[in-house]
């Protein structure tokens, strides 16, 4: 059964002929409660108010963030109800009073960072991801997981031509979170990145780090992502569970990589990270496992070493990443399903079940 009959059957939408065609009702995955499947709901389509847009989704990615939502694992929960997804892809479709910088028509993606206050002083130096006032697509904001959202056109990323939703839903979070990473490290054209983890997050980072120019070395415990990294151009590969990967590493690259990105979400990963970083060095954790890591300050210090965050990316960023993959340097494995099956999705990406990204496609009806 699939969720376009079973609602059709109960409440259909409505639906016309007219060109201007407007439905009333959408098909949504809510999360009514945290830990519990989400449901699919008929939900009336949103109206665009002042500086708002309304946008049709059409594609939507799942990431593991959706899944931290619906849970409520982290210490600022979402209000409930509310609909999850931050990589939504979609058309403008209504226009609210004042917008000017989109038009209908656009394909835009509606990304993590919703909107931001425009003024603070992290939005004034173009560090609008920090800013205090930020609102998180799918979080404090109603996501993709549904045939229409609002977006702020303000934060709205702009799809090249070229790349289809599908394949730009990954982009708006996986594809900058790796790609702002990287540019975080640094590490110049001829220099090593090492990537550790080159699963979901890391396939895109080897690829961004060689169109970039980097030397990239992946690391990983699975041989058959390490085998896809080297597919996608990485100089130097290493199995973690073969060995220490730093002292490899640094063999092999004689003294560690410039930048290192650590994607793996694995406290392991962290501390061989620092092991990893060169003489001078930066090590980005863009990972987000729960717990803490201890640092090896006599390492860090003696070899001034940086270790820093990153989350995400600014607009700057998003225009950047989305043209590597535009002009065909980047592309994301996915995997398409419907939106009624998010909830096999959820169930999947808590067991670690999900080789590439799964991609919610609105285009699918009734499969
Ligand atoms: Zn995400
Ligand atoms: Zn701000």
């Amino acid at each position: 059964m699939t969720m376009q009959s079973t609602l059709t059957q109960t409440a259909p939408l409505q639906a016309n002929n007219k060109k201007s065609f407007k439905p009333h009702k959408m098909h949504a995955a809510v999360v009514e409660q945290f830990g519990k499947p989400l449901t699919l709901q008929e939900r009336d389509v949103p109206t665009p108010g002042p500086g708002q847009i309304l946008v049709k989704t059409e594609a939507c990615g799942v990431c593991h963030t959706d899944l931290h939502a619906a849970n409520g694992d982290w210490p600022v929960k979402p209000t409930l109800p509310f609909i999850p997804g931050h990589e939504a892809i979609g058309r403008v479709v209504g226009i609210g009073a004042g917008v000017t910088i989109v038009k209908e028509g656009d394909r835009v993606g509606v990304p993590w960072l919703y909107s931001a206050c425009g003024h603070c002083e992290y939005c004034l130096s173009a560090w609008e991801t920090v800013c205090p006032e930020a609102q998180f697509g799918g979080y404090t904001k109603n996501g993709g997981f549904a045939e229409y959202l609002l977006a702020d056109p303000n934060y709205v990323a702009h799809i090249p031509a070229g790349l289809t939703p599908q394949e730009a839903a990954p982009l708006v979070c996986a594809g900058i979170t790796t790609y702002k990473g990287i540019k975080e490290t640094k590490a110049k054209p001829g220099q090593w990145l090492a990537i550790s983890g080159v699963g979901g997050l890391g396939h895109l980072a080897v690829q961004y780090a060689k169109a970039m120019g980097l030397l990239v070395c992946g690391i990983d415990i699975d041989d058959g992502k390490l085998a896809h990294a080297k597919r996608l151009g990485a100089d130097l590969i290493f199995n973690a569970k073969a060995g220490d990967p730093a002292a490899s590493l640094k063999k092999e690259t004689g003294g560690g990589a410039h930048g290192v990105l650590i994607t793996a979400p694995s406290l392991i990963a962290f501390k061989q990270g620092v092991g990893m970083t060169r003489k001078l060095g930066t090590c980005v954790l863009v990972g987000l496992p729960p717990g803490e890591f201890p640092v090896p300050l006599f390492d860090v210090v003696a070899n001034c070493i940086t270790v820093r965050g990153s989350f995400v990316g600014t607009r700057e960023d998003m225009a950047e990443a989305l043209a590597f993959a535009a002009a065909g340097k980047v592309k994301a494995d996915i995997e398409l399903q419907p939106l009624s099956a998010i909830n096999q999705v959820f169930d999947r990406l808590a067991h670690g079940d999900v080789p590439s990204r799964v991609v919610l496609d609105f285009s699918q009806r009734g499969n």
